[in-house]
């Protein structure tokens, strides 16, 4: 079987190593265009329990693989914060690992198991002769995905689009970071949505 993917991120890579490591005959190859996603920018994800439990079907030493050079501190609470209240809660068994360090984790992965990754920005004039060429093309291509604008028609995708401004930062922190933080915060001209969490022991991201 030969399958064609669009989109090395997260997903697309996941998808593709799974495929390949429980049917070794597949033939996959995975086209990526490098910085579309605007998550190739360097943000952190936080891996807790269905995330976890998906990387270890994949590969039972992932822990080890993916933080290599260092152990990120296992996140313990939970604050969730809004005008009026403010909540404390445990967080189960949370960690954090930059875009960077996942995406050469899957990387690695994909390529070791004999998937090949092009890097190449797939037009949409070219889908129809891709999946020509193929038995499954898989749209793994994000936000602005062009294989769900594409195929819009047939998938009966609907799209909202909502006007939402967005930034993010790192503080530099002289103790050990194990809290995420949840903050929603009304305003005279909106809400403020904040988002904050370590992406190693000695710095905290923030989000909003
Ligand atoms: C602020 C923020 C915080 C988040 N925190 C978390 C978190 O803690 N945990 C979590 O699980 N998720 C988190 N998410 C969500 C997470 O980032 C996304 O769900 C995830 O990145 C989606 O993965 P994906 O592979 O579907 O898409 P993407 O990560 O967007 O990857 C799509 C890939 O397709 C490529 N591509 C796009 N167009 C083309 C094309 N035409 N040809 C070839 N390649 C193409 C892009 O370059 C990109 O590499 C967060 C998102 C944001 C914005």
């Amino acid at each position: 079987m030969r399958i064609i993917i669009i989109g090395g991120g997260p997903a697309g890579l996941y998808f593709a190593s799974a495929m390949k490591k429980f049917n070794p005959g597949f033939d996959i190859t995975v086209y990526e265009a490098k910085n579309e996603s605007i998550n190739s920018f360097g943000l952190g994800y936080t891996l807790q329990g269905l995330t976890k439990d998906l990387l270890a079907h994949l590969d039972e030493d992932y822990f080890t693989s993916l933080f290599a050079n260092n152990t990120p501190p296992r996140l313990s609470q939970a604050t969730v914060k809004t005008n009026n209240d403010c909540q404390t809660f445990k967080f189960s068994d949370g960690h954090c690992v930059s875009r960077f360090e996942l995406m050469r984790y899957f990387r690695n992965k994909a390529t070791s198991l004999g998937i090949t990754i092009e890097e190449k920005k797939v037009l949409p004039s070219e889908l129809s002769q891709l999946q020509d060429s193929c038995d499954l093309l898989v749209g793994a291509d994000g936000v602005n995905s062009i294989v769900r604008k594409e195929y819009a028609a047939k998938f009966v995708t609907q799209q909202h689009e909502a006007k939402i401004k967005f930034t993010w930062f790192y503080n530099d922190s002289p103790k050990p970071q194990t809290n995420v933080r949840f903050y929603v915060i009304k305003t005279s001209t909106g809400f403020i949505q904040l988002s904050s969490y370590p992406p190693n022991g000695h710095q905290a991201g923030c989000y909003h």
